[in-house]
């Protein structure tokens, strides 16, 4: 079973499942899927399932998690305190909402909405200053695979976060690598394209190891052959965390 770095900085053989809900379900919706899930995962021994619902969800997915041990987090965080930032959501209101972790640099941010490496690197830093355990998305294009860019395209994004992170921060780092010709697509990367990501991602982690999980198309159909990679401690799933009967069997398969 892989392992993934804790939010205490602990190691623990878990296989940590994030659902990442994006623009989808409304708030009852959220809830009741949230309900579900939680229903699903009672007693789960290897798995911690994390969720982050749309920003208007999030309360009403705080109330269905309450007491339970899954964990709700947001899907961005800008990174200034408060300010003239129309469309943009601070640190402080997500930890009123209840929010634990944070994901940034997701593949649709970067290249929907244009966020440069730059503004990921200032959203990772303050989400981890924040106390947030921080996903950082990275991973590279299809054109970019097809040119040979994918070392230096994975080590460039990587490099921009890291280098304005302290080393006690790590702890609460995960790193998402998606390729982003797998996010959504129905295409699944090789075990041997994902091994290889994710020892690229390791190998600037000389020390203290953060998780590294797996996205792009996850299904109860390939998540077997990805989560028994050694180098896999969990997946961030889009498609299939928003409908309970794709999202189950993934929290079986973590589990077994
Ligand atoms: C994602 O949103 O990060 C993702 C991996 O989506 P999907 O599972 O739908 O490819």
């Amino acid at each position: 079973m892989s392992q993934y770095a804790h939010t205490t900085g602990e190691r623990m053989n878990k296989t940590l499942l994030v659902g990442n809900w994006k623009m989808n379900l409304g708030i009852a919706a959220s809830a009741e899927l949230a309900r579900d899930v939680r229903a699903a995962s009672n007693h789960l021994e290897n798995t911690e399932i994390w969720l982050a619902p749309s920003f208007p969800c999030i309360t009403a997915v705080a109330s269905a998690l309450k007491g339970s041990s899954l964990k709700l987090g947001a899907q961005n965080v800008h990174w200034e305190v408060q300010g003239a930032f129309t469309g943009e959501v601070s640190a402080g209101m997500l930890r009123e909402l209840g929010c634990e972790f944070v994901i940034v640099g997701h593949s649709e941010r970067r290249h929907v909405f244009g966020e440069t490496s730059e503004m990921v690197a200032k959203r990772c830093a303050c989400a981890l200053n924040s106390g947030f355990t921080t996903i950082l998305c990275l991973g590279e294009t299809l054109e970019e695979r097809e040119q040979g860019q994918t070392k230096g395209v994975i080590e460039s994004q990587l490099r921009q976060c890291l280098k304005s992170l302290k080393p006690d921060q790590l702890a609460r780092l995960v790193i998402a690598y998606e390729p982003v010709w797998a996010i959504g697509t129905g295409k699944i990367a090789e075990p041997q394209q994902i091994d290889q990501a994710h020892s690229i991602i390791a190998s600037h982690f000389p020390q203290a190891q953060p998780a590294i999980i797996y996205g792009g198309s996850v299904t109860a159909e390939n998540f077997a052959g990805i989560v028994s990679l050694g180098s896999v401690a969990g997946a961030l799933i889009g498609g299939a965390s928003i409908d309970v009967k794709k999202f189950v069997p993934l929290i079986e398969i973590a589990e077994r």
